[in-house]
């Protein structure tokens, strides 16, 4: 017998202090580990209405062609979202998600020591991108629940590579508006790229957001990001976009694995981005609902954030975690904040109105 030759690898040392992201819960895993049938989730700022129906056709009639590769460029879907955003096809890169293009932005531009800056709190993403290459990630905090662009252009030093702005930021819902935006570009070195993440961008109202694509005309340092999974109703399939520099764009295509946006999500996002019809619905639910929850926090006399996303901040006034346990018992699936840095916040995703509903009778009586 030959001597087994077993030995434990060793992770490298900037992977072993990596702590896994914290997804919003699914229902199937709420329902069975608490034994309950009807479980809502308003966890993850999807849309609940689901996908536009012409996602679903255009989905249901590539169905067929799945043994074939998926066309790496996604050209139908390039064309569909150049036209949407009067941008250059050029301009574009495709992610399996936008999650996946804020990775290749980290593989491309984090080197070891390397620093990118982002709010605190924010999308936990961005950190844990920078941690994976080794890079160090600058969190400065929010002030009034707000990214503070000041602080943030203080904090530059040599080493930055990336600044990242959610904006509306996660899990606040506050915006940061056009005018502070064009400022704080004017204090960021040219070589430090700015990302500004517009994961739900179709549901801000205030006319004062920014627009930076001009700003990606002219070349500079800039990529901003979309995504299918908020409003457009495809988290599941998995396709997001920057749009960037087209040099910048050229080499994180380099970059990307060939394959990266499937078959299905091509087809379904193309048909989705066209659908202004569904997206309309979607913000006009979505109007509602915040409108709702904020009326009804009032009355129960708790603070929350006004956002310009479909999700809303509040302060229970007690450990979020309980409160989310207490909540998840009767079938209500929510985000607590406490390991955000809100040890009294939950984040809750506006839902359909019943949904709505069903969360803050719930909530009543968990806070009674
Ligand atoms: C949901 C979210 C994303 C990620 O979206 P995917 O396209 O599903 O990867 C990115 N940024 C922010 C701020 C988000 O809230």
């Amino acid at each position: 017998m030959p001597e087994t030759q077993i030995a434990p690898m060793t992770t490298a040392d900037h992977i072993a202090r990596l702590r896994p992201y914290v997804p919003g819960k699914p229902i199937e895993e709420v329902q069975r580990e608490l034994g309950l049938t009807d479980v809502i989730k308003l966890a993850s700022n999807e849309n609940p209405l689901g996908p536009s129906p012409h996602a679903l056709t255009a989905l249901l009639q590539v169905a067929s062609g799945i043994a074939l590769y998926p066309e790496g460029s996604a050209p139908a879907l390039r064309r569909a979202v150049a036209e949407a955003q009067q941008m250059p096809e050029e301009t574009l890169v495709f992610g399996n998600g936008s999650d996946e293009v804020l990775h290749l932005l980290a593989q491309t531009y984090l080197q070891p020591g390397d620093e990118i800056i982002q709010g605190d709190p924010s999308f936990t993403m961005y950190g844990i991108y920078a941690l994976q290459m080794n890079a160090v990630a600058v969190k400065v905090p929010l002030k009034n629940y707000t990214h503070d662009l000041e602080a943030m252009a203080d904090a530059v030093t040599e080493k930055t590579r990336i600044i990242f702005i959610a904006n509306p930021n996660n899990p606040t819902g506050t915006l940061v508006r056009r005018a502070e935006v064009e400022k704080f570009l004017d204090r960021v070195p040219a070589h430090v790229l700015v990302v500004l993440d517009e994961a739900y961008d179709e549901y801000v109202s205030d006319p004062d957001k920014p627009d930076l694509r001009p700003y990606i005309l002219e070349g500079r340092n800039i990529m901003v990001l979309h995504t299918f999974s908020k409003a457009f109703g495809l988290a599941g399939l998995r396709v997001g976009y920057g749009i960037t520099r087209p040099e910048i764009a050229e080499v994180l295509n380099r970059v990307r694995s060939p394959f990266n946006v499937n078959v299905p999500a091509q087809a379904a996002a193309a048909a989705a981005i066209a659908d202004t019809d569904h997206v309309a619905r979607t913000v006009e639910l979505n109007a509602h609902g915040r409108n709702y929850f904020n009326a009804e926090f009032e009355k129960m006399g708790l603070a929350y954030v006004p956002s310009e996303g479909n999700f809303v901040l509040v302060d229970v006034g007690r450990d979020s975690r309980e409160v989310f346990e207490a909540l998840q018992h009767k079938g209500v699936i929510v985000r607590a904040a406490h390991g955000m840095g809100l040890p009294n916040h939950i984040r809750v995703s506006t839902g359909t109105m019943p949904q709505n509903e069903r969360f803050i009778a719930a909530l009543r009586e968990v806070l009674r």
